[in-house]
């Protein structure tokens, strides 16, 4: 029989039907990518940080395992140094690009709760990468507004990660395509938000993903319609949209 400790480790492994962590047609397929490519290779402080937050009440929304992976290789590929990142929860993705910067990267991270952050703070301690991250508790817009006032942060941010309050993504992008260089990628995590982009109106969703429904379906139509960047939106995750600016 498995032991408690074996049991968390095993449901921390697998991925959650509930958490919507994949819009694969096959959760097997999901397991597979999971088993074969990503946990081979997380590394030791992301597992970790993994393991702790599943043991969290509001596990739903850390970045899932495969996700962190691809956020740590897109951020080597493009060299980013200035990054970015609305909604931080316990740190998963925040851990993903601290270990993929430079020694002297720097990650601006924001969230309403610091408590979420601080739990897993002695991990990304313990990681040696903490120095590359400034944390501002309370809400981004405010901040991105004194950011953008001052002429020497626009195109300042290489990477820009936003996976917070979804009924703000319009309200965040108007400040970040001033903020992000050009030839910079900005972020918008959830994009496919549940799969519920493509539910029939009396689809039985849950309240809060009927909630932000039209507020994500807004958006993508905005960033498909926005001449000053290129787009790639990704089923990777919950769906991300990777957005370039061009000018
Ligand atoms: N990226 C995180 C990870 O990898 O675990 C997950 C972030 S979670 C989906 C969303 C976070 O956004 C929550 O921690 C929440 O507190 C935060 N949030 C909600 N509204 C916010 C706001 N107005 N400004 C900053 N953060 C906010
Ligand atoms: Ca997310």
């Amino acid at each position: 029989m498995a032991t408690n400790t074996q049991e968390q480790q095993t449901q921390a492994g697998r991925h959650q039907e509930v958490g919507h962590k994949s819009l694969l047609q096959s959760d097997a397929l999901y397991q597979y990518i999971l088993e074969t490519s990503v946990y081979p290779r997380e590394p030791e402080p992301m597992k970790e940080l993994r393991e702790l937050t599943a043991k969290h009440p509001w596990n739903l929304m850390t970045t899932s395992a495969d996700e962190g992976q691809f956020l740590n290789m897109l951020l080597k590929l493009i060299n980013a140094k200035n990054t970015m990142e609305i909604g931080v929860y316990t740190g998963y993705s925040l851990l993903a690009t601290a270990l993929a910067l430079p020694d002297d990267g720097k990650i601006l991270a924001m969230d309403i709760n610091r408590e979420n952050y601080e739990l897993g703070l002695p991990v990304i301690q313990k990681a040696g990468v903490a120095h590359k991250i400034e944390f501002k508790e309370g809400p981004a817009l405010p901040v991105l507004d004194k950011l953008v006032e001052d002429e020497k942060n626009h195109g300042s941010y290489d990477f820009i990660f936003v996976d917070a309050d979804k009924d703000n993504y319009i309200n965040y992008h108007k400040r970040l395509i001033d903020l992000v260089k050009v030839g910079g990628l900005i972020g918008y995590d959830n994009t496919l938000w549940n799969g519920s982009v493509v539910a029939p109106p009396d689809a039985p969703l849950r309240k809060y993903v009927r909630y932000y429904r039209d507020f994500v379906l807004e958006l993508n139509k905005a960033l498909a319609a926005d001449p000053r960047i290129e787009i790639c939106m990704l089923p990777v995750g919950d769906g991300i949209t990777l957005c370039r600016r061009i000018k």
